[in-house]
């Protein structure tokens, strides 16, 4: 007799009613990649699991083989299940080795696969829709590490104008007055890997409805470890958070080495509890219930079948 079982692997996906939630794995070291399917975004590529080719938008934060090495799968994939081509965010010093690395990509799959490449800088904002924009924050990694920012972009009335009627409002639009002013509110916030700085006042980071951020290393003696890898330390996140206006706070990137039931009860014994009523850990499978299956798109049968 043959004994056949199925091995699955667990990905997590977390629900903040009914505007979006997040789908991903993350473990340190071994694989990063998290989407927020509502939005068409999705940060850091992993080893490209199937659920990420339903994002068009693909944020970057560094280039270690975690978060990046399923890249051009993810990009190939897209283009043989014919769906929308990917547009790449990465750092800036990035964009050269990228367009190399998909380069050779092509001569070994004798295949051009559509894409577009967008390099960023620290604050720059991206506007993919009048409405919605990407705007990449620096972080704490070494050269070329980013953050990214999914901001919604609201035009409202100048306070001026909020008693004129409907007819007066149409009439100075008509005289070429601008009535409105831009409002940016920062919703979903993705760190990538770094260690501990000003990201952590940026007002994006701090204001975003969810902080999905990184906290490494988690054990008393990991702190030389955390520093020498550029990673959070639990301690320092404690200092952090108090000062956070987050509504919801995702912790991803916990070490292998510390796990995730132990890193619970350490951020516990470090932090106050009042703060983290908000605060989750994105790999936590304690309380969660089984999902089923991820929604994947209806794909069209692949070309070349
Ligand atoms: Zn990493
Ligand atoms: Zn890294």
């Amino acid at each position: 007799m043959v004994e056949k079982s199925f091995l699955t692997q667990k990905y997590a996906r977390l629900k903040f009613g009914p505007q979006y939630s997040i789908i991903g794995y993350s473990m340190a070291g071994e694989e990063t990649v998290i989407q927020v399917p509502e939005m068409n975004v999705c940060f850091d590529v992993g080893r490209s699991p199937q659920f990420c080719l339903s994002s068009d938008y693909m944020c970057i934060t560094h280039g270690h083989m975690d978060h990046v090495a399923g890249i051009a799968y993810y990009l190939s994939q897209k283009q043989f299940q014919g769906m929308k081509p990917g547009t790449v965010f990465v750092p800036e010093e990035l964009e050269r080795p990228l367009r190399r690395l998909l380069d050779v990509w092509r001569d070994i799959e004798r295949q051009d696969t559509p894409h577009t490449i967008i390099p960023m800088r620290p604050d720059h904002l991206h506007e993919i829709r009048r409405d919605f924009g990407i705007r990449a924050v620096a972080t704490h990694h070494g050269t070329g590490s980013l953050g990214y920012v999914l901001v919604s972009i609201r035009e409202k009335l100048k306070p001026e104008y909020v008693t004129k009627t409907g007819e007066e409002l149409a009439q100075l639009r008509a005289d070429g007055v601008n009535i409105q002013y831009r409002v940016e509110v920062p919703i979903i916030a993705f760190l990538g890997d770094t260690s501990v700085g000003p990201v952590f006042e940026h007002p994006d980071v701090v204001n975003a409805e969810l902080l999905i951020t990184e906290c490494t290393f988690f054990d008393p003696d990991h702190k030389s470890r955390a520093k020498a890898g550029k990673h959070l330390h639990v301690e320092q996140l404690a200092r952090i958070l108090p000062r956070l206006k987050n509504k919801h706070v995702v912790i991803c990137h916990v070490s292998r080495r510390t796990g995730i039931r132990r890193a619970k009860h350490l951020l516990r014994k470090t932090v106050h509890e009042e703060l983290l009523a908000n605060v989750h850990f994105l790999m936590d499978f304690e309380q969660s219930k089984a999902g089923g299956d991820l929604d994947e798109p209806a794909a069209p049968t692949p070309k070349g079948q």
